[in-house]
């Protein structure tokens, strides 16, 4: 549960913060706390809309485009922290209206992300795995079960689309049988998804301690 001040863009910034309710503005209608269920009511609009419009969720308040920081969201299920976010609030609901520029931005960001944390191969990586096994790009997609067209993609230096998690999975155990021979692919799968911010527990608690053995010894993140 998140609660945040609402202040108009161009007054200050705002800050999310899982204790406080209290509006950091002086507006008194917005000094309640905002009801989960509210939190998550959201429309997508165009960002020159997000200014000033009647909020369609409650009909009484005005959407302000609000500039908020750290803003925790979630990019393709994954906990992603936006550095400075600019979103919709009611200031009488509290509810979020998201523009699609700044989400696509979001995605990005979240994308750069995980190169940075080197949670993906990178376009050389893939070129690398490929050729150490010198085969053609379309007999390497009809290998891991993926298009032509996708190994183009994703060997791209400048690549916009980096390769679905699931054929980067399939692509990084590949790599690794082919440095140490036989891998155990459950602590492997667990520490990628560590990398992606997430942490898996396994009902069975004699497999919770597979994530933290046998980390591979090139994981660089
Ligand atoms: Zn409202």
């Amino acid at each position: 549960m998140r609660f945040w001040a609402v202040i108009p863009m161009g007054d200050r910034f705002t800050r999310s913060g899982k204790s406080s309710g209290a509006p950091l503005g002086d507006s008194p209608s917005i000094s309640q706390p905002i009801k989960p269920m509210e939190m998550h009511r959201r429309c997508a609009m165009n960002t020159r809309e997000l200014v000033g419009f009647p909020c369609p969720e409650c009909g009484h308040g005005t959407v302000r485009s609000t500039r908020i920081l750290n803003y925790k969201t979630k990019i393709k299920g994954y906990p992603f922290v936006v550095d400075e976010a600019v979103i919709g609030v009611c200031d009488r609901c509290g509810s979020e209206s998201f523009a699609p520029e700044e989400t696509k931005r979001w995605e990005e960001l979240f994308y750069r992300s995980l190169e940075a944390r080197h949670a993906l191969l990178s376009p050389q990586e893939m070129l690398e795995l490929r050729t150490s096994l010198e085969l053609s790009m379309e007999d390497f997609a009809r290998l891991i079960g993926c298009t032509l067209q996708s190994i183009l993609a994703w060997e791209r230096p400048d690549r916009s689309a980096p390769p679905s998690r699931m054929a980067d999975l399939l692509m990084k155990l590949l790599r690794e049988s082919l440095r140490v021979g036989a891998i155990d692919v459950l602590p492997f799968l667990l520490n990628e998804a560590k990398k992606w911010g997430v942490v898996i527990e396994l009902r069975r608690p004699s497999m919770n301690s597979a994530g933290d053995a046998a980390m591979p010894q090139d994981q660089r993140a």
